[in-house]
């Protein structure tokens, strides 16, 4: 797959030389173990989306190029599934690191190239906060209210509530509501006291 500059970034990126480091102490993961086997890409079912393949993105990091890893599509277009993380040879975390650049790219107040899965994410956090657990008919209200797009996959969800997936009632439970807002809370924190 040829390499590709995110739109906006110039040709020529200067390597920042703490972003290794920066990874290094925020997540322990040791990027600089892979050997380029690419044996992640190979099994990443989301590989035909993203503008680097995990291996690229990883390459990317070793070089310091924090530019154009905090402006890629790759992590975004990452599902978790942890393919290439339990493939990889060198037991390099990938999965995680996509994890870590996606909340380095929101701190850092980069605007994510695929916003749908940024608002898809924001919502689904925004649920489990409120009800404790999934509340999908709460979700797609929501992720609708922010993309306006309010008939996209309406027959899909219609055939979900037909088979009873999507319930109309949301699963209020004030002891489980007040569990996960206190996660919230302390996670909160944390990222405050970590940003000093
Ligand atoms: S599988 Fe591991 S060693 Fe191979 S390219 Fe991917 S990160 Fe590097
Ligand atoms: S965790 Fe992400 S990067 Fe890794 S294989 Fe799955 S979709 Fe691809």
């Amino acid at each position: 797959m040829p390499a590709v500059v995110p739109k906006g970034l110039p040709l020529v990126v200067t390597p920042d030389a703490g972003f290794l480091k920066q990874m290094n102490d925020d997540i322990k993961v040791n990027v600089n173990v892979c050997y380029q086997c690419r044996k992640c890409s190979a099994g990443c079912p989301m590989s035909y989306a993203m503008d680097y393949t995990p291996a690229q993105l990883i390459h990317a990091i070793r070089l310091g190029l924090k530019d154009i890893v905090l402006n890629s599509k790759t992590m975004w277009m990452c599902s978790s599934c942890q393919t290439c993380t339990t493939r990889c040879p060198q037991e390099v975390d990938i999965a995680k690191v996509m994890d870590t650049v996606k909340i380095m790219a929101v701190a850092e107040g980069v605007k994510p190239p695929v916003s749908r899965v940024h608002k898809f994410n924001r919502a689904s956090l925004r649920n489990i906060k409120w009800f404790g657990r999934m509340y999908e008919l709460g979700l797609i209200g929501d992720l609708k209210m922010r993309t306006f797009e309010f008939f996209k996959d309406m027959g899909l969800g219609i055939k979900m509530f037909m088979h009873g997936k999507l319930k109309i009632i949301p699963p209020i439970s004030p002891g489980r509501t007040l569990t996960t807002m206190g996660i919230f809370s302390r996670t909160y924190k944390k990222e405050m006291e970590k940003s000093k």
